[in-house]
């Protein structure tokens, strides 16, 4: 592969060396890019029982040979690390424009290693890599440090940085750059604990010339616009899921003990739509799904912010029993600021409002916060405090498993999380392969590892799936956290995964890089299979096992609750989904992958690993 070598820029915040790396052959071969690239690092630099919040760890930002080139949505990018919200593999995809800036740097990725002895940041333009004093920016929340680092640089520099919640390793910090998030799993704690406020990168944005590139592009653009669900995903973003959870009761409210939320419809896609200011995008998106919104009354009037999407609409409202839309607005730019994943606070804060309304705190552990239901300022006062590590705020910044485990009382068994991070919006007991998919994630229950559009959308391909049902069908979620896996080489945007297919995906990454083999589908799905198995070899180096594939207690043992027809579900059969799953994978009844699974997808030199 004479043409195709992806380059890394490695720093070592430690000594302050910094400098360029060719990916090597067999890594770009095997794993093409973005996610792909960034596990193999991983994998191999980052040994078992490293402390994700120690020096030895690293984080690595990605992008794949489509970032930057004008292939539509094609220009996201990735943190990976260990996460300190759950010990485990993570990574977390950002959008904007951050992803183009490294291409227009010459890089595909950034390798972060060591720590700075005072808050820092990278700058980075043409063959210039500082490490830069930060003193002055730390502290400050995100909008302000990325205006700073602007003024500073010039207006053709892209940041991404972490906001207070990060510096005080808040384990669910994220990582932001303009309003878009990488947000799952704790990576901008993994920036704060090395004092690693930012990476600034200054480019100006010039295409590659690219033979072949345009026309390809031009197709692209020409599946998107007939993708029969573009109208309603350009006009509504991810709100347009609302609709879906609520008819079919896996909307998750009061805790997840609810499947359906009284006066849903303050907060549904219209409501939302009226107080559109503008629709946002990334670069080289003609989707457009991002909305800027302004609340126009309430409390919260004036409120502006990109966002919240139904993730966080979800994690707010539906975990206080609040559907004040000036609420969910001001508090998705609280979140954006201070720096955190609305998902893992918004559930972490469900949590808190459960305990309290069951007497197991108090306004003794809450520093007089009444964190009854339908008190939105509460809540708002809680996000605060969660970042800032302030009260009560301090033990809920380390995450529900944590913050139960310390509170006890029976706190555990109120936790919504798989490996410690909080879950998404899609209940499992009413999407049950969806809960498969959440226990099985090798971050955590993450919708975006794997998102089962048989259930909740009802998509017939590649068989009907009865979203009810106890057992069967485990396929569709190998088959879906694989295809996440492939387009994330990319770096694709998970919304238009489905817009365009893989063969198409395969002729873009081979245009780009030169490399035949990357357009041939069965090719470049195998690669995504190889990379959902060596994260799984990752975690169970550390410890992770079969036990760990599992929901919360609630899911397992107590029937969904006001969840239309999905009432009284419960997940009956967990053993025989995963038995299901892991004869799917290949995978022993312990959940390892076979030797002979390993010796399939090249893993052979990585495994077995028996615990
Ligand atoms: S669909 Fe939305 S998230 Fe995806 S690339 Fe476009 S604007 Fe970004």
């Amino acid at each position: 592969m004479p043409d195709y070598v992806p380059k890394l820029l490695r720093v070592n915040l430690t000594t302050g060396r910094a400098g360029v790396e060719a990916v090597p052959p067999k890594i770009a071969h095997d794993y093409i890019g973005g996610r792909g690239v960034a596990v193999s690092y991983l994998y191999d630099e980052v040994p078992a029982r490293t402390e994700p919040l120690g020096p030895d760890n690293k984080i690595i930002f990605t992008i794949g040979p489509l970032g930057g080139t004008g292939g539509l949505s094609y220009s996201r990018w990735m943190v990976t690390s260990k996460s300190p919200l759950t010990g485990a593999y993570v990574r977390a995809v950002g959008g904007a424009d951050f992803g183009a800036w490294l291409r227009f740097a010459g890089l595909d990725g950034i390798i972060v290693e060591g720590k700075a002895n005072k808050p820092a940041y990278i700058f980075v333009e043409g063959n210039k890599f500082e490490i830069r004093d930060a003193a002055n920016l730390w502290g400050l929340g995100t909008m302000e440090t990325q205006k700073r680092l602007k003024e500073r640089h010039g207006e053709d520099t892209r940041v991404a940085c972490i906001g207070p919640a990060g510096e005080k390793l808040v384990r669910f910090a994220h990582v932001i750059s303009d309003q878009r998030t990488a947000s799952r799993g704790g990576c901008g704690a993994v920036m704060g604990s090395k004092n690693l406020k930012a990476i600034v990168i200054k480019a100006q944005p010039v295409l590659p010339k690219i033979p072949g590139m345009n026309d390809l592009i031009k197709q692209q653009a020409e599946f998107h616009q007939k993708a029969p669900m573009l109208p309603a995903f350009r006009r509504d973003g991810t709100h347009m899921n609302m609709v879906f959870a609520q008819k079919l009761g896996f909307f998750p409210a009061r805790n997840f003990r609810d499947g359906t939320l009284d006066g849903w419809e303050n907060i549904s896609p219209q409501a939302y739509a009226a107080l559109k200011v503008t629709d946002t995008k990334c670069y080289g998106c003609i989707v457009h799904c991002g909305k800027l919104f302004k609340a126009t009354e309430g409390p919260w009037a004036g409120a502006i912010s990109e966002g919240p999407d139904y993730e966080t609409t979800f994690a707010l409202a539906g975990s206080i029993m609040s559907t004040d839309i000036g609420f969910t607005i001001a508090a998705d730019y609280l979140l954006d600021d201070l720096g955190m994943d609305s998902i893992s606070a918004g559930v972490t804060i469900g949590l808190a409002y459960e305990l309290f309304e069951k007497g197991i705190i108090t306004t003794k552990d809450t520093g007089g916060l009444e964190l009854t239901y339908g008190n939105a300022a509460a809540a708002m006062e809680l996000i605060k405090r969660m970042g800032l590590r302030q009260g009560i705020g301090d033990l809920l910044a380390e995450g529900s498993k944590r913050a139960a485990a310390r509170i006890g009382k029976g706190a555990e068994k109120c936790a919504i999380e798989v490996k410690g991070m909080e879950m998404a919006g899609y209940e499992p007991r009413g999407a049950k392969r969806q809960g498969l998919a959440y226990a099985t994630s090798n971050i955590g229950a993450s919708h975006n590892i794997a998102f089962i559009e048989q259930e909740i959308y009802g998509v017939p391909k590649p068989h009907p799936v009865d979203r009810l049902a106890d057992e069967g069908s485990a396929d569709v979620v190998k088959l879906s956290q694989d295809r996440v896996a492939t387009n994330e080489v990319g770096i694709g945007c998970a919304f238009t995964q489905g817009m365009s297919p893989i063969r198409h995906f395969g002729q873009m990454l081979s245009t780009a890089t030169g490399v035949p083999e990357f357009a041939d589908p069965g090719y470049i799905f195998k690669v995504g299979e190889r990379i959902y198995n060596l994260e799984r070899l990752f975690n169970l180096r550390e410890g992770f096992s079969r036990k760990d594939d599992t929901l919360p207690v609630r899911m397992l043992t107590e029937p969904l609750q006001k969840a239309g027809p999905s009432e009284g579900q419960v997940v009956r059969k967990q053993d025989s989904l995963l038995d299901e799953f892991y004869a799917c994978r290949g995978w022993d009844k312990n959940g390892v992958p076979t030797p002979a699974k390993l010796e399939e997808l090249g893993l052979g030199d990585k495994g077995p690993v028996t615990k």
